[in-house]
């Protein structure tokens, strides 16, 4: 058993400035996260990402007329930028998904960026498998944004499939679009709804943990973060001018949404739980989690293949059950058929032992009417001849009752 002893330093040895160490490496190689957003067409995902890194990652559609042409499955759009903010270096890469929700039966939208998922999981898995591990490039999705569009209703039978598919496969984070369409009574009666459908439905989505150990500080900072999803947030790359100011937001007759304004919207919560204060956390718990579960399942199906010869279990299964059912088929038919074989015999044999009977039964009977007919005709011939001689007719009347074919029942 190792004991674990406290102990105090004499002098400084210089181990305090390891998480210095840490913090050179780090800025040396840059950071590196990738997103995914998905939601209908217009809800703002493009606007939202170029708002969240203040970069123009996507041309502005501001002015841009609505495409009628519907695609023809939901796609996957990668774009990588590598942004610098006080010398340190992200690589980000967006992957939008147009199309999905966009056509008649969405039924199956949700698959291809499910697909898209684990195959990055795959792709990481086949490097770590590799005997040359030294440059493992990390394409995993380390968050989702899923936008639910801003009906007050409650969530639309797509966004329950999307998030209870994708949930447990990527660190999800719903939002609600486009908020500044809603009122404050109608955020918060929607914020309600969407709780409900995610705790009845049991869907997993992202929320930073809170630990007892933290500090208050972080513990307040986090349960401030949880408070807000999900967030209901305002994109815009534009500058407006509100109390004199030049502002990121959007004008209205009747005011100005400033989206750096916490007042406003959500939009600083979603920031900094996304890029200031989880992007790690996000990063570990896609590695340590999400990942590792994928990885699991991945190598315990891979062991299974490998005991039945490379042949998928399942497919060995149906084939042996198919197997054992066409065997059970065909000793039932022959067994069927014996059984009939047999009566047919059988029968056969009644009926020949039957008309053995019948023809032995006619025989008899034959005879012995052939018999009868003989003695009555004996008897008139006595009777007729010794008429005369009443003696000789007693004689014969008492022979011919003691004879025992006159009892024989025909
Ligand atoms: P995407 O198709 O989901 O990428 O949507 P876009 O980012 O291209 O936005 C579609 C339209 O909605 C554009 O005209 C944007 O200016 C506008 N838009 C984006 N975000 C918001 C928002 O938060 N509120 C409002 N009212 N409009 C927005």
């Amino acid at each position: 058993m190792t004991s674990i002893i406290s102990k105090k330093l004499l002098g400084p040895v210089g181990f305090s400035n390891l998480p210095n160490q840490v913090h050179k490496k780090s800025l040396k190689k840059g950071f590196q996260f990738t997103l995914m957003v998905v939601g209908e067409s217009g809800l703002g995902k493009s606007t939202l990402v170029n708002t969240l890194f203040n970069t123009t990652l996507y041309p502005s559609k501001e002015n841009k007329e609505p495409t009628t042409e519907v695609p023809k499955t939901v796609e996957i759009q990668t774009i990588s930028a590598d942004i610098e903010e006080n010398a340190v270096k992200l690589k980000l890469t967006v992957i939008d998904t147009p199309g999905f929700g966009d056509f008649v039966n969405n039924e199956e939208s949700w698959r291809p960026i499910f697909e898209n998922i684990e195959g990055r999981y795959d792709a990481y898995l086949e490097q770590e498998n590799r005997v040359n591990r030294k440059r493992i490039v990390d394409t995993r999705v380390h968050a989702c944004l899923y936008f639910i569009a801003p009906t007050v209703h409650s969530l639309k039978p797509l966004d329950i499939e999307f998030m209870k598919r994708l949930a447990h496969t990527v660190n999800l984070i719903p939002v609600i679009a486009k908020s500044d369409t809603l009122t404050d009574e109608e955020i918060k009666i929607f914020k309600n709804r969407i709780l409900e459908d995610i705790a009845f439905y049991k869907i997993p989505i992202y929320q930073p943990p809170v630990h007892d150990n933290d500090d208050p500080e972080t513990i307040q900072e986090n349960k401030d973060i949880i408070a807000k999803i999900p967030f209901a947030i305002v994109g815009s790359d534009r500058e407006v001018e509100f109390n004199g100011k030049k502002v990121r937001g959007r004008k209205y007759p009747w005011g100005v949404i400033d989206v750096d304004n916490e007042d406003h919207c959500d939009f600083v919560k979603l920031r900094q739980m996304l890029i200031r204060t989880h992007m790690e956390e996000l990063k570990e718990y896609t590695n340590e989690v999400l990942y590792e579960s994928f990885r699991t399942q991945k190598l315990a199906a891979g062991a299974l293949e490998k005991t039945n010869d490379g042949q998928n279990p399942l497919t060995k299964f149906d084939e042996e059950r198919l197997a054992h059912e066409q065997k059970m088929a065909k000793m039932q038919a022959e067994m069927k058929a014996v059984f009939q074989q047999k009566v047919a015999e059988k029968e056969s044999k009644l009926k020949s032992s039957e008309d053995d009977l019948n023809d032995r039964h006619r025989i008899m009977k034959e005879e012995l009417e052939r018999k009868k007919a003989e003695l009555e005709a004996k008897r008139l011939k006595l009777e007729s001849g010794y008429a005369t001689k009443p003696e000789l007719i007693l004689t014969f009347q008492s022979k011919l009752y003691s004879t025992s074919l006159f009892n024989v029942t025909l």
